[in-house]
C-alpha cells in the first residue's frame, strides 16, 4: 500500500521555471497536481499539472494522449508513477526536454480552472472525533459521542450534482426551519448558515460490485486529495436530520478545490495511525501493518474568511481556524476498506468527503457550529464586524499544505466560495 519516497521528492531538486521554485509557491516540483483547465467557456475541459504559477497541459507536452480524465485516474499505481516521473525529468532543471515542456505551459491567471473531474458520486464522512465530539455536546451534554464511533467510519451518501467547482458563488437555501419553541416550521432563508473544513478523496481505479477492497490494496483505488467545503444549513439539519440523516441543509452547494495532490506526492509527510489510550482497535478489515505504521497524514488545514466589506477594502481576510488531518480518527485506507466491504463498488471520479476536520484544540473547529458554540459566541474581526454564523457576501477560503524538515513543502492552493442572498420566496 505505501508509496515509497523516490528522487522526484528530493528536496534539492528545483525546475528550470523560476516560480515553481519560489519557497512561498504551493505548486513546486515536488507536488505536481492534477487539474483541468480551459481558455473559456466554450471549450472542453483539459488535463493539466500545476507547476509554479504555469499549468502543464498534458496532452501538449505528449504525456498523456486522451482528455479522458477518468482513464487518467484510473491508471495503476506504475503507470502513475511514471507519470510524475516524466514531470519531474522535463521540469527539473537542466533538462534535455525543456522546449517541450516549455511550449505546453500556460500561466494560470490566463485559464479557468474547473473541478479536477466530474464527480460521480459523493460520500461524506465523520471522520474527526473531535468534530463529532464537540457537536454530541451541543445535543447529548452527558453522552456526546454515539456508541458505533468508535467502531463504524460513519457517513452519509451526498449529491454529485451540486458540487462546485473553486471561485463558483452560491445562493443561500431557502428551507424549513422550525424554531424550538415554535409550533410549526416556516419556510424561510437560511439563517445559520456554517462551512466545513473538509478533504475530499478523488477515487482512481474503482472496484467491481461484489468484490470488497482490503485494507492492503485501499490505498491503490486513491487517486489523491482536494480541499473540500461541505457548506451546511444547520437550521435546515436541526429540523430534518432524524431519522434518516442530512438532506437539503447539505446538498445545495459544496466546493471543490482545482487541484489534486497525488498520493505519490504525499509520500513523504505520511504520520503513524494511532488510537488513544482506552480507545478500541479498529476491526481487522480496517487494520494492517502499514495503516498503524504511516496510515495517517500530516496536512495543516487554514480557513479563511473574507466578509464583503474586507472584499471591498482589499483585505484578504481573517484567519478562523488551523487543524490537522492526521489528527482523524479514521484513515483513507480505512474509508475504502469500509465503503466496499460490504461489496459497494466505487468508480473513478468518485468523491469521499473526509467530514468536518476539527483539531482537539476548541480553537480547532472545522465549522461555525463549533468556533460560535451553537451560535451564541460572535467571532470578532479587526475591522469591528463579527460573525456567529454566515452571512450574504461572505467568502470562506480553504487551504492546505504539507511540511515536514528535511522535505519541501507542498501546498493544495485554495477553495474559495462566496455567499449569496437567497432566491425570493414564491
Ligand atoms: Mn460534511
Amino acid at each position: 500500500m505505501t508509496i515509497a519516497i523516490n528522487d522526484t521528492h528530493d528536496a534539492a531538486l528545483r525546475s528550470w521555471l523560476d516560480s515553481a521554485n519560489d519557497a512561498t509557491s504551493d505548486f513546486p516540483i515536488q507536488n505536481l497536481p492534477l487539474g483541468r483547465f480551459r481558455g473559456d467557456n466554450t471549450q472542453p475541459w483539459r488535463l493539466g499539472v500545476a507547476i509554479g504559477d504555469r499549468i502543464v497541459d498534458l496532452q501538449k507536452a505528449g504525456l498523456i494522449d486522451t482528455q479522458n480524465v477518468d482513464a487518467v485516474l484510473a491508471s495503476d499505481l506504475s503507470a502513475r508513477q511514471a507519470l510524475r516521473r516524466a514531470l519531474s525529468a522535463g521540469l527539473r532543471a537542466g533538462s534535455a526536454d525543456r522546449a517541450r515542456f516549455e511550449a505546453a505551459l500556460l500561466a494560470q491567471s490566463d485559464v479557468a480552472l474547473g473541478l479536477p473531474c466530474d464527480v460521480r458520486d459523493y460520500t461524506d464522512f465523520y471522520t474527526s472525533v473531535h468534530h463529532a465530539t464537540t457537536i454530541g455536546k451541543q445535543f447529548r451534554p452527558d453522552n456526546p459521542l454515539l456508541p458505533n464511533y468508535k467502531w463504524v467510519p460513519i457517513g452519509y451518501h451526498g449529491r454529485a450534482s451540486s458540487i462546485m467547482a473553486s471561485g463558483t458563488s452560491f445562493r443561500r437555501p431557502n428551507g424549513q426551519l422550525k424554531a424550538p419553541d415554535a409550533d410549526t416550521p416556516r419556510l424561510a432563508p437560511c439563517a445559520r448558515l456554517d462551512y466545513e473544513l473538509e478533504l475530499g478523496m478523488i477515487v482512481g481505479r474503482g472496484n467491481d460490485a461484489g468484490t470488497p477492497v482490503g485494507m492492503a490494496q485501499a490505498e491503490d483505488h486513491v487517486f489523491g486529495l482536494a480541499l473540500f467545503n461541505d457548506w451546511s444549513a444547520r437550521d435546515i439539519q436541526g429540523w430534518e436530520y432524524q431519522p434518516l440523516g442530512p438532506f437539503l441543509s447539505k446538498n445545495f452547494a459544496s466546493t471543490l478545490s482545482p487541484w489534486v495532490v497525488t498520493m505519490e506526492a504525499l509520500a513523504p509527510f505520511r504520520a503513524p495511525f494511532v488510537r488513544p489510550e482506552g480507545d478500541p482497535q479498529p476491526l481487522p478489515y480496517l487494520d494492517s501493518p502499514d495503516n498503524r505504521a504511516h496510515g495517517a497524514i500530516d496536512i495543516e488545514l487554514e480557513v479563511w474568511l473574507q466578509t464583503a466589506q474586507m472584499r471591498q477594502n482589499g483585505h484578504a481576510g481573517e484567519r478562523l481556524s488551523c487543524s490537522n488531518y492526521k489528527d482523524a480518527y479514521w484513515t483513507v485506507a480505512q474509508l475504502v476498506a469500509h465503503h466496499t466491504v460490504n461489496g459497494c463498488n466505487l468508480a473513478s471520479g468518485d468523491l469521499f468527503g473526509s467530514g468536518t476536520l476539527s483539531g482537539p484544540a476548541p480553537e480547532q473547529g472545522g465549522s461555525l457550529m463549533e468556533l460560535s458554540q451553537g451560535g451564541k459566541r460572535a467571532i470578532a474581526f479587526a475591522n469591528g464586524e463579527s460573525r456567529t454564523w454566515l452571512q450574504d457576501g461572505d467568502s470562506i477560503i480553504l487551504r492546505g499544505y504539507c511540511q515536514r524538515d528535511g522535505f519541501r513543502r507542498i501546498g493544495f492552493g485554495e477553495c474559495r466560495g462566496t455567499v449569496l442572498a437567497a432566491p425570493a420566496l414564491g
